[in-house]
């Protein structure tokens, strides 16, 4: 299986309305221009100085998602040329960016991570600690910041109606945010969830974004 017949079949399942995040994470420079020949513009990293070093060598073109946890100190290595960072969970984290936004005289869209998963080790903002954030004058400071919408993983569970049951209360809480802290608003409509072992029923669940590594490039180490 190449690269280009792995992106032709999974671009086959998804519906227009839903953007592929291609997560490149540890894979080599030569398999992201494989992936960008066949078309992929937008990449999904974890790791800031990876992310930096790749977004160096490759086309000026390329969309680079910040995928994984970040941690405020490294914010400003990225923040002269990253498009969206999908794993804000604090306000500290978000006043960051912001200041670092300034700096670089533009202005960064975010999501904001939510915790949806029963495991305590993965990230995210639990609803309550959400509604504080967006409630908090400090937040409302913030001009350089763009909350496009939101972010969740799923369990890592081949129960299906576990995973569905995940993904539906992200789904009704993205809404509901929508609704209570952005509404008339047609910037946040961005609902980034499903990996490469459940992005189909994501995509059901109302995703607008999918992220996957391992179907197009492979597993990893
Ligand atoms: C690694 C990663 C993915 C992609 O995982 P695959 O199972 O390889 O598709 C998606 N989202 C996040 C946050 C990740 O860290």
């Amino acid at each position: 299986m190449s690269i280009t017949t792995n992106i032709t079949e999974v671009k086959a399942l998804l519906p227009d309305t839903v953007t592929l995040v291609a997560v490149s994470k540890t894979k080599p420079i030569e398999m992201l221009q494989e992936a960008y020949n066949a078309g992929v513009r937008i990449f999904g990293e974890n790791k800031v100085q990876e992310m930096c070093q790749k977004q160096e060598i490759l086309p000026k073109d390329i969309e680079w998602h910040m995928i994984g946890h970040l941690q405020s100190n490294k914010v400003k290595y990225i923040a002269p040329f990253v498009s969206l960072i999908h794993s804000v969970d604090s306000l500290k984290l978000l006043n960051t960016i912001n200041k670092e936004s300034i700096k670089n005289n533009r202005q960064i869209d975010v999501l904001l991570q939510i915790h949806i998963a029963e495991e305590e080790s993965k990230f995210g903002l639990t609803p309550s600690e959400l509604t504080t954030l967006l409630q908090s004058e400090q937040f409302h400071t913030m001009e350089n910041i763009r909350i496009v919408g939101l972010m969740g993983m799923a369990t890592n569970t081949a129960d299906t109606s576990k995973l569905e049951l995940e993904f539906k209360e992200l789904k009704s809480f993205f809404n509901e945010t929508k609704r209570t802290f952005f509404p008339n608003n047609d910037y946040f409509g961005t609902l980034s969830m499903g990996m490469s072992s459940d992005f189909q029923q994501a995509i059901a669940c109302g995703s607008t974004m999918v992220r996957i590594g391992s179907t197009i490039f492979g597993r990893r180490n």
